[in-house]
């Protein structure tokens, strides 16, 4: 609760200084639970860690717990039924921006270790707490953090809680993330806006060419039109195609959780089931668009308009080179001459992983352990860039990922929620989970 009440927004334009708030704020929540070592990682001009351990099993494997403690920006404030930043307890579900993304997940960790140190007075194994500050800003400085602290992060396996569970009460492991790329386009006409009755009819209209340009991205079957694009996506294995067959689907109950309206039809790719499109195929979002605001517009055509592309990666795609072929597809042959930017802002990389193994049947029986129900094998269709490189600093020690968020929780928008009754079964599931991967035989020496 004290936490939520922070504003730690990391994206630009936020106080920099509630992040920092958050961090000192987490520390405390580690010292409390019988965390040592606790420590606020900084790096200039970087929203700063946390880091915080208990290592006092020797022999046994050492766990690298990772959460993230910056959250997205609150949205609208007149969308909150109760305002963002005041948690607020309504019908089994907390209220409040970062309840379930991701200051929930972390506190599944610390309510875990607490309950160890507390009440065993010790843990079945070592443990590592790793609690990023610019997570939904991409984790963009995470290779220097890594170059600088490396050296503290040793472990045998990685648990992530920070991803969604299938249903409310049915836990999930998520073995496969989309990885993501970011482009600014812009369409510039006039060196001034100009009046559109004096004007309008023969002088282009930059915002109609932006829209021509995002519309002729999309193909009627629902794919994209960008050249080259598929040539890299990777096929799903027949084992992973079995993995999501397997899984419920329910049209109506997806479109009610994404709060569609009624009568909106769904507008994915051809050809492949909805959790397919989400998990193993790329798609394309816009996520800003700028020409005039509504307030003080007036009858002109104006100079310039823009839009952020947001372009989500599946494996085997290079990010770069997918936004080096958007970028060569919007700028090719600008229409009517005008002049059109695009250029690409960052990436972060997809992940999967093989969900078979010692590491994961403890995963699947700490699950089923705590939630009462077998564990479901999912992808996700989000982003977290924090995975790959982690675990290839750790030699490719497994990544087990779970976490709080369930489908209505609307984690990234207003009125984000977390589920009570499911917060208390994964911190069960964390419990047994410590217990389980105590007895996992680790891998090689490190
Ligand atoms: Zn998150």
């Amino acid at each position: 609760m004290t936490l939520s009440r922070i504003p730690s927004v990391s994206a630009e334009g936020f106080p920099a200084a509630e992040v920092a708030r958050s961090a000192e704020a987490m520390g405390d929540a580690l010292r409390d639970a019988g965390a040592e070592k606790v420590e606020v990682l900084e790096i200039p001009d970087v929203h700063p860690y946390v880091y915080g351990e208990w290592m006092h099993k020797p022999g046994a494997p050492t766990i690298l717990l990772y959460g993230h403690h910056d959250v997205q920006p609150p949205g609208r404030p007149e969308k909150w039924l109760s305002p963002a930043f005041q948690p607020t307890e309504r019908g089994g579900r907390l209220y409040g921006r970062g309840t379930a993304d991701d200051k929930g997940g972390c506190m599944t960790h610390v309510a875990a270790v607490t309950s160890y140190l507390k009440g065993a007075g010790g843990l079945p194994c070592n443990v590592k707490f790793v609690i990023e500050g610019e997570e939904e800003i991409g984790s963009e400085n995470l290779g220097k953090f890594l170059e600088k602290y490396k050296h503290m992060l040793a472990a045998d396996f990685i648990v992530l809680s920070d991803t969604a569970n299938f249903d409310t009460g049915v836990p999930a492991l998520t073995y496969q993330l989309r990885g993501i790329v970011q482009v600014d386009l812009e369409v510039k006409v006039l060196d001034h806006p100009v009046h559109s009755g004096m004007w309008g009819g023969p002088v282009p209209d930059p915002v109609q060419v932006l829209a021509d340009l995002i519309a002729d991205l999309r193909n009627r079957d629902g794919s994209l039109n960008i050249p080259g694009l598929y040539k890299d996506v990777a096929k799903p294995g027949k084992k992973q195609l079995k993995r999501i067959r397997k899984l419920p689907f329910d049209e109506k109950k997806f479109k009610k959780e994404g709060g569609l309206f009624k009568g909106v039809k769904l507008w994915g790719e051809k050809g492949y089931s909805v959790y397919e499109q989400l998990w193993t195929r790329p798609s394309l979002t816009v996520i800003a668009t700028e020409s005039h605001e509504f307030a003080g517009s007036s009858n002109q055509i104006v100079d310039s308009a823009r839009a952020r592309l947001s372009l989500r990666t599946v494996p085997n795609m290079d990010g770069r080179k997918a936004g080096e072929l958007l970028v060569k597809k919007l700028t090719r042959k600008p229409p009517y001459g005008v002049h059109v930017s695009a250029t690409i802002n960052g990436s972060t990389p997809w992940w999967t992983t093989d969900p078979d193994g010692p590491a994961f049947e403890a995963a699947r029986r700490a699950l089923q352990a705590g939630f009462k129900k077998e564990a479901a094998m999912i992808g996700a269709g989000g982003s977290i860039g924090f995975v790959q490189p982690f675990s290839d600093l750790l030699g490719g020690a497994p990544c087990l990922l779970t976490g709080v968020e369930d489908p209505p929780c609307n984690a990234h928008s207003e009125n984000e929620s977390l589920h009570l009754g499911d917060f208390r079964k994964c911190i069960a599931s964390t419990v047994h989970l410590y217990d389980e991967l105590s007895r996992v035989p680790v891998r090689a020496p490190r």
